[in-house]
């Protein structure tokens, strides 16, 4: 089979590698009808992230029909269309029950595996799988593909950041992560969706998703706009989706005493001052998205067409095209590139 290979910082081939097979009964192997490139993948190809190995298989995000299960696979079976974590989780651990299965502690992270490829092995498939309810539609690929990750990624960031009705939510980063928390604020209820972006298409699609105030300022002037827009109060929630230094304060500061700070932006040489945070008086909750547990919801509002998150791909290339994706992603010529198979 074809999948996506990384020999090191700017070197991407498509090349022919073993095809995956059951190693746990627990296991299902999925042939994917499409997979996408994360902004994370970008952090090794810009040598700013080791490989794990050279050269490393890479992705993480996946959907695609099931083509094999192992003996204790019970939930999904052959041919069912399922969409998955970037965390296999077993769903069935006191930390699963509490709602973070990416954080259970049977986890396997997906990265590690490689899903930008024509087939993949899912762990723990009866607790990472969610099957669709039947074969979807060609125009609900790219929304059910930014359930995988980023849809839900956003969406972790906006309960985290305590969206609901009567709520000013604001939203530190405008790539597909933010943009799909803007989505999942406005689903949540709340009322003001303030988005920090200085890009007029990504502008454009955050108010389509719901954004109401945009602020081009960064930083701590973005903070100071956010508390002037709202009476002096800041917002009652942010979430903070890029990871660094500034956006992590921009967030915070831009967050009144006692509302909530979201962060799945993942960390890249933040530090935070005790002091400074001592004073802030906000809550602190993120960290890597429990996307899976919710799968089901999301995929229920997809097929509905109640939301269409697909809209945060800008574009779509072939998986043998895999190598321009990550060049146009690195040169931002692109937002999210989805892979088709
Ligand atoms: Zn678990």
């Amino acid at each position: 089979m074809r999948g996506v290979m990384m020999y090191g910082p700017g070197d991407v081939r498509v090349e022919e590698r073993d095809a995956p097979e059951i190693v746990e009964a627990t296991d299902a192997i999925v042939r994917l009808t499409a997979t996408c490139i994360c902004g994370s993948d970008l952090w090794p190809y810009r040598g700013a992230e080791p490989l794990a190995g050279t050269p490393q298989a890479m992705g993480h995000e996946y959907i695609g029909v099931v083509e094999e299960i192992g003996a204790d696979v019970t939930t999904v079976k052959v041919g069912d269309f399922v969409v998955g974590s970037f965390v296999a989780s077993d769903n069935t651990c006191e930390i699963c029950l509490a709602g973070y299965q990416s954080r259970c502690i049977h986890n396997v992270m997906m990265g590690a595996i490689g899903t930008q490829a024509e087939l993949a092995r899912i762990p723990l498939a009866d607790g990472t799988l969610v099957a669709t309810p039947g074969q979807p539609a060609a125009d609900l690929i790219p929304s059910l593909m930014a359930a995988s990750d980023v849809l839900g990624t956003g969406w972790y960031g906006a309960v985290a950041a305590e969206a609901g009705p009567g709520k000013t939510i604001a939203i530190v980063g405008d790539g597909a992560v933010g943009l799909c928390a803007v989505l999942a604020a406005k689903q949540l209820g709340a009322e003001r969706i303030i988005i920090f972006s200085r890009h007029p298409e990504r502008q454009a699609l955050a108010k389509a998703f719901g954004a109401t105030d945009v602020i081009e300022e960064r930083g701590d002037e973005g903070a100071a706009r956010v508390k002037e827009i709202t009476g002096g109060y800041g917002a009652h929630g942010t979430v903070e989706a890029v990871g660094t230094q500034e956006s992590m304060w921009q967030a915070i500061n831009a967050t009144r005493p006692g509302g909530y700070v979201g962060y799945v932006g993942v960390s890249h040489g933040v530090e935070l001052d005790g002091l400074n945070l001592f004073f802030t008086s906000v809550h602190l909750h993120g960290g890597p998205a429990p996307v899976r547990q919710y799968l089901p919801e999301l995929i229920n509002l997809i097929w509905d067409r109640s939301i269409d998150p697909g809209k945060v791909f800008d574009l779509t290339l072939s998986l043998a095209e895999a190598a321009e994706g990550y060049r146009a992603m690195d040169e931002r010529r692109a937002t999210k590139v989805l892979l088709t198979l």
